[in-house]
């Protein structure tokens, strides 16, 4: 069988989540909120279902989403996005970076990826017959300068994957960072496949930058975001991707063979919750950062060394100088002793593993976040 997909373990959320269920863990593992998401968005889909046409929906998404995704980013982003030519309606993100990589890459083309990334990205490379070139991001900042870049791109070089906001390093990119990418997709003539289901999730008064937005990037660029994340959604799996009609013909005609289309009750219920004002938006944000706060003051009074979050639904802690070999041994110990499933960041480092860093979902119930807190008890006050 193709060793790509055979030699590959089973996905280190599935792993862990099933890890939380065999222990009756609290599962603080795999990223998805306990909240049950907006009513409005989910009455509005259920209205879809119960009344609407359940038939397939035009490949490339509803009409009135994808006129809903381009206003959307109109109005948050400043990007002026065709509905009919530059937005595409998938089945989740995963979707659209799987079609995106298949469409841009053939084989023998290399791709930079950031480590840590996301496990999804490099087995899709690779079956695309891609070859890998890694830029390693070490905490506490995972920041990259221009000798990492130039080391990674060449004249060989056809796409490079970023995801901005990062998971699991809960950081964003500075526009100074992404203008030295521009820099460099454009002098090796490089299409930018970006992850940005997080845009929405940033804190501390930050605003996304989207890198379609920087200047010569309009034209080599794919943006990729989620109703999944934006409306902690995350088992609706619908995602959309915007990008120049040159590439958006390509990318359509790979997602016409892998979903083809997304259930159009899920869509409409995307549609009507991206149109939401914007004090939805920043209530959402703001109850993250709350819930943000508690773990991290909580685990910063128990001793744990906390990595500043920025982004996303996590936070890491550094785990160096804690009595256990690896951020591996620390998740296993967590989940089998301690009742608390957690990710070991290793799994994000295909190249160069960093080990002594643990993320933590906060995107929980303050109960859940507190009761995670009391089985941590006591583990960080035996550093060295
Ligand atoms: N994005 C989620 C996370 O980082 C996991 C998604 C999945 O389990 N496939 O936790």
């Amino acid at each position: 069988m193709n060793p790509v997909f055979a030699d590959l373990p089973t996905t280190i959320f599935e792993a862990m989540s099933g890890l939380a269920r065999h222990h009756g863990a609290i599962n603080l593992g795999q990223g998805f909120p306990d909240d049950p998401g907006p009513i409005d968005v989910r009455e509005r889909a259920a209205a879809a279902l119960r009344d609407g046409y359940n038939q397939y929906p035009p490949m490339m998404g509803l009409p009135v989403l994808r006129r809903a995704i381009a206003d959307h980013y109109g109005l948050h982003q400043g990007l002026d996005l065709d509905p009919e030519t530059e937005v595409m309606v998938t089945s989740g993100a995963t979707e659209a970076i799987a079609a995106a990589l298949f469409a841009l890459i053939e084989p023998g083309d290399e791709v930079v990826l950031f480590e840590p990334a996301y496990d999804a990205y490099l087995p899709l490379v690779r079956q695309a017959g891609g070859i890998p070139r890694f830029v390693t991001l070490k905490p506490p900042g995972f920041g990259f300068d221009e000798a990492a870049l130039a080391e990674a791109f060449s004249d060989k070089t056809k796409v490079v994957v970023l995801n901005n906001p990062l998971n699991p390093s809960a950081t964003a990119f500075s526009r100074d960072d992404l203008a030295l990418l521009a820099s460099f997709c454009d002098r090796f003539d490089v299409i930018a496949v970006c992850d940005e289901v997080w845009e929405h999730v940033i804190f501390d008064g930050r605003r996304h930058v989207p890198l379609l937005g920087m200047p010569a990037m309009r034209e080599r660029t794919v943006k990729i975001g989620s109703a999944g994340k934006i409306f902690s959604l995350t088992g609706w799996k619908v995602g959309f991707v915007m990008a120049a009609p040159p590439i958006m013909r390509v990318l359509a005609k790979a997602h016409q063979f892998l979903t083809f289309t997304t259930p159009p009750n899920l869509q409409e219920g995307a549609a009507f919750g991206l149109a939401k004002e914007t004090a939805y938006f920043e209530g959402m944000r703001n109850g993250f950062s709350r819930s943000r706060d508690r773990l991290a003051s909580g685990l910063t009074e128990r001793g744990f060394r906390v990595l500043p979050a920025h982004a996303t639904w996590f936070l890491n802690i550094d785990i160096a100088g804690l009595d256990v070999s690896d951020d591996v041994a620390f998740c296993r110990m967590l989940v089998t002793e301690r009742g608390v499933a957690a990710i070991p960041v290793s799994a994000f480092y295909p190249r160069d593993p960093v080990r002594h860093v643990v993320r933590l979902c906060f995107a929980k119930a303050d109960a859940t976040l507190d009761a995670a807190l009391d089985r941590l008890e006591g583990l960080a006050s035996c550093r060295t």
